[in-house]
């Protein structure tokens, strides 16, 4: 997606030789118009794939899928990283270690709002060794659903997310991969 990869050029900052900093539209302040567009693509991508809900994780993956599901007409649920008082029992949980965070989080997903003959669309920001969207997999088929594809905002294709997804029989869709964040600079894959 040009638009999405010209903001990473433009705004994106390169922390070590891994990880990518992209506050300015994506993790902290927001973009709504480059949300829209990127609701679009991942609309238009997974069109005919019979989706009903999209599934994420809070926060940042939020603005994204919401925008998707939008398009999709749809509803969005993302799974929370703590439990909250008012989530008590008929939970779905799993254990979703985090690559930004370097923690274990449980992550958890009402029963209420995913159940078996859903076919979900697991939205994320960023793909790095796959476990986020791995754990949302695992809660999808806890639930009886089916995974409908996963759409990636931005995918590290240097890490092992994309192949770990492709391994365990996914869909992955990414509009924009990174071939590499060597010496500072950004380098898209293709
Ligand atoms: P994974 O679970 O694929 O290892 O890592 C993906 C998750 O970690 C995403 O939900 C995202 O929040 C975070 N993450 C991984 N790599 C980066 C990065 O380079 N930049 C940012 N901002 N977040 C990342």
């Amino acid at each position: 997606m040009e638009a999405l990869k010209r903001k990473i050029v433009e705004e994106g900052v390169v922390l070590g030789n891994q990880v990518l900093k992209v506050d300015s539209f994506l993790n902290h302040r927001i973009d709504p118009v480059l949300m829209d567009g990127i609701g679009d693509v991942f609309a238009r991508l997974f069109a005919e794939d019979g989706v009903t809900v999209v599934l994420t994780i809070e926060s940042s993956g939020i603005a994204p899928a919401v925008m998707t599901a939008l398009k999709l007409n749809v509803p969005l649920v993302f799974a929370r990283k703590r439990k909250s008082l008012t989530l008590r029992d008929d939970l779905y949980t799993e254990k979703a270690y985090s690559f930004t965070k370097q923690e274990e989080n449980e992550i958890t997903v009402s029963k209420s709002y995913i159940g078996p003959g859903d076919r979900v669309l697991v939205v994320d920001d960023f793909l790095a060794n796959g476990q986020a969207s791995l754990a949302l997999a695992r809660i999808v088929e806890q639930a009886g659903a089916r995974v409908a594809g996963i759409g990636i905002v931005i995918e590290k294709s240097f890490q092992s997310g994309r192949q770990a997804l492709i391994e365990a029989g996914y869909r992955v869709e990414s509009l924009a991969r990174i071939a590499s964040l060597e010496d500072g600079s950004i380098r898209f894959a293709e």
